[in-house]
């Protein structure tokens, strides 16, 4: 099938022949690459002087005892730069610097390869020299690290410089050997390191869209998530919230032997509010309840959640009679000063609210359903006993509390 197919999908990299993204992914890149590359730098520069002493020794083994001298003087200065790189790489505070210093060195050791021959008489000892002008290219080009553009430019601008000072201080440069070994291998060191930078930018891209679909997938998660839990009038949690809520907060004060407090909250007379004022003026109303009861969440396992219509509903654990008698109070009180006019509500001129409570004691024998019947039971009392107030279930000593088969029907 065409979606199971990767070929289908795969992802046209923009810029990618031409070896520059789009400006913003550019930056990204380089600091990336710049970053990769002195982190292999580090350990390649030591590979690179490994390479450089078997040079070296091959050099001392071949070439005429006369030059031996000037041939190592002046190839100890190419070790040297590549000794330089190496500390300066193992500076993480220099990193960005990288490209500059490599960049710098790769000149000079290009120029110094192609320099040395110029000065050289004898034959053989000049194709020896030669032989160092190719190291010196697949070693800038392949092992180094630098981009395309800067590998090219440091390789031809040393090799330039190198010719220059050849044929003024020297005698000039045999064009044929040196097509033969700088020219050829700079071609092929260029194929090289275009190709290595383009499968490097691939790489780069592939990698930074799976992270991007990635981090979308996450957040689109969170976002289904919150939703699930999230009432989206008030922004409280909803109803499932709540129920799972319940469930665990029960079963944990069931084990440590504590008490649990579930409040209903109901506001009076909204029927009539909403038929004064208008169901946008009633959603405003309810999301300004929604705030207040909002911060009567003081704890970790504190809960206020919207039960349903004009209905809240509020979860303590740990919370005794005592306390949650005074935490009821404290919200009615606080509901009524918030000031909002409800022109048909016989309690007060202001909206208020009517509050339910049941607490179930460490010993008491109240499911969780149970438990949140009995703050219903409660707040029909309170609704009979003139609304904006409170009350605590309190069990009729001979009578069976309730099944489990959901709430009693309240009437008005
Ligand atoms: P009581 O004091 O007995 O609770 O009277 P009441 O009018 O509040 O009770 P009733 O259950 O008759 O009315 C509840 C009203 O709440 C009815 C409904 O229009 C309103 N309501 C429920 N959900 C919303 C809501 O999301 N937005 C608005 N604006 N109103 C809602
Ligand atoms: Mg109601
Ligand atoms: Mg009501």
């Amino acid at each position: 099938m065409a979606e199971t197919d990767p070929r289908s999908r795969r992802v046209v990299a923009p810029g990618v022949r031409w070896l520059r993204f789009p400006r913003r992914l550019e930056s990204e890149y380089r600091e990336y690459q710049c970053l990769e590359a002195v982190a292999s730098f580090r350990v390649n520069a030591f590979y690179i002087l490994v390479l450089y002493m078997i040079l070296v020794s091959g050099i001392y083994a071949l070439a005429p005892e006369a030059v031996r001298g000037l041939w190592l003087g002046t190839y100890i200065w190419v070790g040297i730069i590549v000794m330089i790189a190496g500390i300066l790489a193992q500076f993480r505070s220099l990193d960005h610097y990288f490209p500059v210093y490599a960049g710098i060195g790769s000149f000079l050791a290009v120029m110094l390869s192609m320099a040395i021959p110029g000065f050289l008489d004898e034959p053989g000892s000049v194709q020896l020299a030669n032989v160092s002008v190719i190291y010196a290219l697949v070693i800038v080009y392949a092992m180094v690290g630098l981009r395309f553009p800067v590998a090219t430019l440091a390789c031809w601008a040393g090799g330039l410089l190198g010719w220059l000072i050849a044929e003024q201080f020297g005698r000039g440069i045999d064009w044929q050997i040196a097509h033969r070994t700088y020219t050829g291998i700079s071609l092929l060191g260029m194929f090289l390191c275009y190709t290595e930078e383009v499968r490097g930018r691939l790489l780069f891209f592939n990698q930074r869209q799976l992270l991007r679909q990635q981090l979308r997938t996450q957040s689109l998660a969170d976002r289904l998530h919150r939703l699930s839990r999230e009432d989206s009038l008030t922004g409280l949690a909803n109803r499932r919230y709540f129920d799972e809520a319940l469930d665990r907060e029960w079963r944990r004060c069931q084990r440590s032997q504590q008490p649990l407090t579930v409040m209903l909250v109901d506001v009076d007379r909204f029927k009539a509010y909403n038929d004064h004022y208008g169901h946008l003026q009633g959603d405003a109303c309810l999301r300004s309840l929604a705030d207040e009861l909002g911060r009567y969440s003081r704890r970790g396992g504190d809960l206020v959640a919207r039960f349903g219509g004009e209905e809240f509903v509020l979860l303590y654990p740990g919370v005794d009679e005592t306390e949650a008698v005074r935490l009821a109070s404290r919200l009615c009180r606080s509901v009524r000063a918030l000031g909002i006019p409800h022109a048909h509500n016989p309690a007060s001129e202001e909206v208020t609210i009517s509050v339910g409570v049941a607490v179930k004691g460490p010993g008491d024998k109240l499911s969780a359903l149970q438990l949140l019947d009995a703050a219903d039971r409660a707040l029909y009392q309170a609704k009979q006993g003139g609304r904006d107030n409170w009350r605590l279930y309190e069990p009729p000593p001979t009578v069976r509390l309730v099944s489990d088969n959901g709430p009693r029907k309240k009437e008005d």
